[in-house]
């Protein structure tokens, strides 16, 4: 496991040693306290002689997402006992469960815009950040949010959740979409540790048709405008990779009927059974190819086309997509 990530857990470690020992003078001798301190003191001590990551079982490695959420755990998910691997299936459900509860609601409609999105998680949680935002400072603007958080399953879903507060709290703030995406690149960059990071596409939408776009190196947002298509590709570094990121906009205007397609890489990058890619074109001409539909329509229509490509290829990652499209 890299430097880095034992440096952070061994500070995690070192967190948790200092607040069980105050736990524990100041309650009486507490069982379960001694037990949680003996296991963060045995962590340590792997640390210290170089077995930290490895499963006393097998002794392959374990998973880094699940050594990252939590540093005690000592064997890898094949060799868990039968009630730890419950444990692990309950906490995993409530995550899911408290995921789905941060996605905005499906089909909304605003003065003179209309949203679908599709989120489908690999795993029972995603890394995959998918949100809308109406109404902030009094203004009619409306905010659309897709990102795609590096990494798989725990701690990416974990990360995920924390851009969304980051994105959900500097929103109230009134700043430019620039400055705003500067300053989530900022917050996350440092409260993250640096081997993580996330892409992100982030839109402004104005009640006469006028769009604000800023794409932190995430997949090319797809407009297709009076029969044009139009990518709009990355202004910037994904969020948390340089603390001082510069994030410029698009800016376009729309008419109505026209459309804004969204996505992570989870579409893009699917595979075929024989291992071709999905690709960004086939999204683009498959949207230019059906104009009138609703955005409810054209999601549906973009996820058939993809299971239809995939056959009975797996999926790789987590997929969510998001139309936007201007209605009268
Ligand atoms: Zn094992």
């Amino acid at each position: 496991m890299a430097d880095i990530q034992e440096a952070f857990l061994h500070g995690q470690l070192l967190e948790r040693r200092e607040k069980l020992e105050a736990a524990l003078t100041t309650s009486e001798q507490n069982a379960s306290l001694r037990q949680l301190l003996n296991e963060v003191d045995s962590a340590l001590e792997r640390l210290e002689a170089g077995t930290f990551g490895v499963c006393e079982t097998c002794h392959d490695t374990i998973e880094k997402d699940r050594l990252m959420a939590d540093p005690l755990v000592r064997y890898c998910l094949d060799h868990l006992t039968a009630s730890q691997r419950r444990a692990l299936e309950q906490d995993l459900e409530l995550a899911s469960q408290l995921q789905r509860g941060l996605l905005p609601r499906q089909n909304l409609t605003f003065a003179g815009w209309e949203v679908c999105y599709h989120y489908q998680p690999l795993g029972l949680v995603s890394g995959d950040y998918c949100d809308v935002v109406t109404h902030q400072n009094g203004s009619e603007d409306v905010y659309f949010a897709l990102g795609d958080v590096s990494g798989k399953g725990v701690a990416a879903s974990m990360l995920m959740s924390q851009l969304h507060a980051i994105f959900r709290t500097l929103v109230t703030s009134g700043l430019s979409l620039q400055l705003l995406v500067e300053r989530a690149s900022r917050v996350f960059c440092q409260s993250t540790i640096s081997s993580l990071f996330a892409t992100l596409v982030l839109v402004r939408a104005g009640q006469s048709g006028e769009i604000e776009l800023c794409n932190a190196g995430h997949c090319p947002a797809l407009v297709h405008q009076g029969g044009r298509a139009l990518e709009l590709g990355a202004t910037g570094v994904p969020l948390g990779l340089f603390c001082e990121g510069v994030y410029p906009t698009h800016k376009t205007k729309m008419s109505c009927g026209d459309t804004l397609l969204l996505y992570t890489d989870g579409v893009s990058e699917a595979r075929s059974a024989n291992e071709e890619e999905y690709g960004v074109e086939r999204l683009k001409e498959l949207a230019a190819s059906c104009p009138g539909l609703s955005a409810q329509a054209l999601v549906a229509a973009c996820i058939d086309d993809l299971k239809a490509f995939r056959a009975e290829a797996p999926l790789l990652d987590d997929l969510t997509i998001m139309a936007v499209r201007r209605v009268a």
